[in-house]
C-alpha cells in the first residue's frame, strides 16, 4: 500500500502539500510502524456500548482543574459537567445510561496528527501558547499532561466514539469536543487536538462513510479542520462565523465550500435566517453520509471573544434548525459543543439538548425504558 500523508490522509501521489516535512512524516509511518488503517483497527476508541445507553458521550474527567490556572482563561473549565448535571436533573440521562469514552492514545492521535506536533506538546511553552495562558509555561509538563491534555484526549476520544454512534443510531452528542482550531500539524485557540478530523478519518478508514459535511456554527472560523480537509472532495464545510475576530486564516478559508462571514453583534433574527438558509442550501447541494455539527455557544450575547448578540433562545432555536434539517433528510448527525466562554453556557447547552428531546428530534427509547425498569437505589438517610 502507498504511504499516506499524515495531514490530509491522501496517498503520497495525491497529497497537495508534498512539502519536505510532510514526506518525512510519511516516511516515518512507512518504515514498518503502523499505518492509519491498522491504528484504527487496533484502537479502543470504538468501545462496546449497551443498547440501554443514550448516544450521549461524557466523562466527569472532561472538566479542568489546573492548580487554579484555569481561572486565568475566560473559559468556564467546568461547563461540560454543568451540561450533564442539568440533563440528569431533568431525568433525561443518568450516570448508567450515558457512555463514558476512552482516552485517545498516541497511536489513535497519529491517525490525524504529525509525530512532530504530538512531540511539541511535551513542551510546556507549546501548551501555554495553545491554551493562551502564558503562566502555564512555567508548569512541569507532567502536570499539564495530567490536568489539561488528558481531559482533552478524553474529549477527543468522545468525539471519535460519538461519530460512530451517530452512523449506527442516527444521532449522537459528545458533551465536549469541537476543537476546531487544531489541525494535524498545529494547535491553537484552546484546541490541542483535532478531534473533528480524527472522528472523520476513523469513519473514512473503517468504511463507515464516504462523504461528510461539517457545519461549523461556533463564532470563530474553524481553521483546523479546514486545513485538514483542504482540497478533499469527501468533506463539505459550511462555516458561519464572525469575520472580524480570530483566527483570520485566509488559506483555510479557501477550504470552506459555503463561507458565511457575519458582522459583529448580529442579533437573533438576522442570524437565524442565515442559519436556516445556508444549512438547507448546503444539504441540498451535497449529499453527505454524516453531519458533524460544531455547535459553539460563543455566539451568545456578551461573549467577550465571539462578539455576537445571540440570546439563549436563539442558540436553542439554532440547534433545533440544524437537527430538523438533518432529520428531514435522514442524515446522521453528531454534535460537539466547542467554544462558549461564559458561566451560563453549560446551562444553555443543556437546555438546547432538552429542547431537542422534547421536540423528538433526538430520542432513545431503550434508555428511557431501561431507566424506568431500573430505578436508582434510594439514598440512605443514615
Ligand atoms: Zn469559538
Amino acid at each position: 500500500m502507498a504511504p499516506y500523508c499524515s495531514d490530509c490522509y491522501r496517498c503520497c501521489c495525491c497529497c497537495p502539500k508534498r512539502t519536505s516535512h510532510h514526506l518525512r512524516d510519511m516516511a516515518s509511518s512507512d518504515d514498518g510502524s503502523d499505518s492509519s488503517e491498522r491504528r484504527c483497527m487496533k484502537s479502543n476508541l470504538y468501545r462496546t456500548v449497551e443498547d440501554h445507553q443514550w448516544p450521549i458521550v461524557y466523562s466527569p474527567e472532561y472538566n479542568l482543574s489546573v492548580l487554579g490556572l484555569e481561572k486565568l482563561h475566560p473559559f468556564d473549565a467546568g461547563k461540560w459537567g454543568k451540561v450533564f448535571n442539568k440533563l440528569e436533573a431533568n431525568a433525561m440521562v443518568r450516570t448508567d445510561t450515558i457512555i463514558i469514552p476512552n482516552e485517545a492514545t498516541e497511536d489513535d492521535l497519529l491517525v490525524a496528527h504529525t509525530p512532530a506536533y504530538l512531540n511539541s506538546l511535551r513542551s510546556s511553552s507549546t501548551v501555554a501558547r495553545i491554551t493562551e495562558v502564558p503562566p502555564a509555561a512555567a508548569l512541569p509538563n507532567a502536570v499539564l499532561q495530567q490536568k489539561f491534555l488528558r481531559p482533552m484526549r478524553l474529549q477527543t476520544g468522545g468525539t471519535v466514539l460519538a461519530g460512530k454512534l451517530a452512523v449506527t443510531r442516527g444521532w449522537a452528542i459528545n458533551i465536549g469536543g469541537g476543537f476546531h482550531h487544531c489541525s494535524g500539524g498545529d494547535g491553537g485557540g484552546f484546541c490541542p487536538y483535532a478531534d473533528i478530523t480524527l472522528c472523520l478519518r476513523f469513519l473514512f478508514l473503517t468504511n463507515k462513510i464516504t462523504k461528510a459535511m461539517i457545519i461549523d456554527l461556533d463564532a470563530h472560523q474553524g481553521n483546523g479542520h479546514e486545513h485538514d480537509f483542504y482540497n478533499d472532495g469527501r468533506v463539505y464545510i459550511l462555516d458561519i462565523y464572525n469575520g472580524s475576530i480570530y483566527p483570520h486564516d485566509e488559506r483555510a478559508k479557501r477550504a470552506i465550500k459555503r463561507k458565511v462571514e457575519i458582522r459583529s453583534y448580529m442579533g437573533d433574527q438576522e442570524y437565524l435566517e442565515k442559519v436556516r438558509l445556508h444549512v438547507a442550501a448546503a444539504l441540498n447541494e451535497f449529499k453527505a453520509d454524516l453531519i458533524v455539527y460544531n455547535a459553539g455557544t460563543d455566539v451568545l450575547i456578551n461573549d467577550p471573544l465571539g462578539r455576537l448578540s445571540i440570546t439563549p433562545d436563539g442558540i436553542i432555536r439554532r440547534d433545533e434548525i440544524v437537527f430538523e434539517e438533518a432529520k428531514q433528510r435522514s442524515i446522521p448527525i453528531v454534535m460537539v459543543t466547542s467554544g462558549g466562554y461564559q458561566k451560563e453556557t453549560g446551562i444553555i447547552i443543556a437546555d438546547s439538548i432538552l429542547n431537542l428531546w422534547k421536540k423528538k428530534l433526538i430520542q432513545w427509547p431503550a434508555a428511557e425504558e431501561w431507566a424506568h425498569s431500573h430505578p436508582l437505589p434510594e439514598l440512605s438517610s443514615t
